[in-house]
């Protein structure tokens, strides 16, 4: 070999051993950057963490906060609030009657007829539309000439006219927004809340401003009660099934009603029902503990909301934020690597991740995970996401909704333990400790995050069994109510009209 060859073979070995150094390098700092994506991850699953012995503490927290809400004013941050309710349906009803539905992402209008006979199939008529976003922020009048005409235009198409009654209607409003009761068909607004904010609305009388709108659009209508969603839930699962003892929502926001004894309900003394029982509209949403796992995603959320400290259960449970939430992390772990190779401003957006595609995300079953990608470049815009990363993300969708179908598991054995239906004789309020055997037990549940998304559901079923035992777990039964707060608020519009 000649001088110049072997100066040559040198060269390109020193060229080589370069470029393998760069590669090896590169490599390194990869797996580096990809063990902190690992830690995020990491950190996530042990601060979203839920074992069974966590979750009892909520369960305890939740039925000792209950007690306070009802006990003094102000006493909890679960409002705990009177609904005037103390009559459920039965079955016995009979007639036509109409509800309105104000309260998530879809105003409704619904119609029932009642022939006396509970029937397993209620017949009734139903029209939504999306709630047109600039009344969300509008005046009182616009919001409720709005609601008055739609209700016009329903009862309008009505047959052809000839046999419609003349008599004056009954109608039920649901306005699921936190109200203080005055009567059950009475009540002002506490707050707004799910991005709602009318003005001069705040202490108002909601039902006499939707009397009022009514009778500018020239409708005999009477506004026979008004009810929060989770009560028209409660109503219609009663309705159904008499076992029936409280109502969760879990949907765009969260929220939970329930069956209590009136002498249970300290903050209103001398208070009487005929049936000894009110409704009690939890405004669970609210409710906080120190035992709920709490990450430094949620203290963000809540920091930049337009409603800090406020709604901190909902804030981690509910259809409006778990998309949110599962973006910050994300987010962070694309600042903290090079998982999608470069940091997509569109990761910086609030809210840009929907609940609904998240949970499309996670329940993917395709084996290269392409919905995954799919929607991480139709909302990100981030092409071409390797599987690792496409893996890691419906991990991070699922701890976050297990994390929330666990607590509002959690949540709902703190209600069965208050009112002595966790099969523990546990607190029951005011009497003692009733030693009775559990009795079959039914919690009505409504709302597109528990219907819709079947990993939530199956998640928090889990959580139930856990916490209870399967031996209990048996006499609690979770049954889902469609369209039920409209169905069950005309149903209390017929309890309350005469
Ligand atoms: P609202 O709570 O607004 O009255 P719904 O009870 O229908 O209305 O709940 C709608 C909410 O449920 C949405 O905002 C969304 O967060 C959640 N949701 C709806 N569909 C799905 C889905 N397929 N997967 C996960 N969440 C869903
Ligand atoms: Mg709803």
């Amino acid at each position: 070999m000649g001088r110049v060859a072997v100066g040559l073979a040198v060269t390109v070995a020193v060229a080589a051993c370069a470029v393998a150094a760069v590669v090896v390098g590169r490599r390194v700092k990869s797996r580096r950057k990809w063990r902190k994506v690992v830690n995020v991850l990491r950190e996530l699953e042990e601060g979203c963490d839920t074992p069974v012995g966590r979750l009892k503490q909520v369960v305890d927290a939740m039925a000792v906060e209950m007690h306070a809400g009802l006990a003094s004013e102000g006493g909890s941050k679960l409002k705990m609030l009177l609904t005037f309710v103390d009559n459920l349906p039965n079955g016995t009803e009979r007639g036509t009657y109409y509800a309105l539905h104000l309260g998530g992402t879809n105003f409704r209008v619904l119609r029932v007829h009642l022939n006396g006979q509970r029937s397993s199939v209620l017949e009734h008529d139903v029209e939504r539309q999306p709630i047109p976003e600039h009344l969300m922020t509008s005046t009182s009048e616009e919001l409720f000439d709005f609601i008055a005409s739609s209700l016009k235009e329903f009862i309008a198409k009505e047959g052809d006219g000839s046999n419609i009654s003349t008599n004056r209607r009954e109608l039920g409003f649901t306005f699921s927004f936190p109200v203080k009761q005055m009567s059950v068909s009475s009540g002002i607004l506490i707050k707004w809340t799910k991005g709602f904010s009318v003005v001069n609305m705040v202490g108002r009388d909601v039902a006499a401003c939707l009397q009022e709108a009514l009778a500018r659009k020239g409708l005999d209508v009477h506004v026979a009660a008004l009810v929060n969603d989770t009560v028209g839930t409660l109503a219609l699962g009663h309705y159904h099934d008499p076992d029936t003892v409280a109502a969760i929502i879990i949907g765009t926001g969260t929220n939970a009603c329930y069956l209590e004894r009136i002498d249970a309900i300290i903050k209103c003394q001398g208070l009487l029902t005929a049936s000894g029982r009110m409704v009690v509209n939890m405004e669970w949403g609210n409710f906080w503990s120190s035992h709920l796992p709490r990450t430094s995603y949620d203290i963000d959320l809540d920091a930049e909301s337009p409603n800090p400290n406020d709604q901190g259960f909902e804030k981690m449970i509910s259809g409006m934020y778990l998309g949110d939430i599962v973006r910050r992390v994300i987010l962070r772990m694309s600042m903290e690597s090079d998982m999608f190779e470069l940091i997509s401003p569109k990761l910086k957006i609030p809210f840009i991740l929907r609940t609904p595609l998240m949970a499309a995300m996670h329940e993917d079953n395709s084996p290269d995970l392409r919905e995954v990608a799919r929607i991480l470049k139709e909302v990100f815009e981030i092409p071409e996401v390797p599987m690792k990363a496409r893996k890691i993300v419906v991990k991070v969708c699922d701890v976050v909704t297990r994390r929330a179908a666990r607590l509002a598991a959690a949540g709902i054995v703190g209600i069965l333990k208050k009112i002595g239906r966790d099969g523990s004789g546990g607190i029951t309020g005011g009497r003692g400790r009733s030693n009775t055997k559990m009795r079959r037990t039914v919690v009505a549940i409504e709302g597109g995050l528990y219907s819709s998304y079947s990993l939530f559901s199956e998640y928090l079923h889990e959580a139930l069994n856990e916490i209870l035992g399967e031996e209990i777990a048996k006499h609690v039964i979770i049954k889902v109510t469609e369209d039920g707060s409209g169905i069950g608020t005309a149903l209390l519009a017929a309890s309350y009209s005469s």
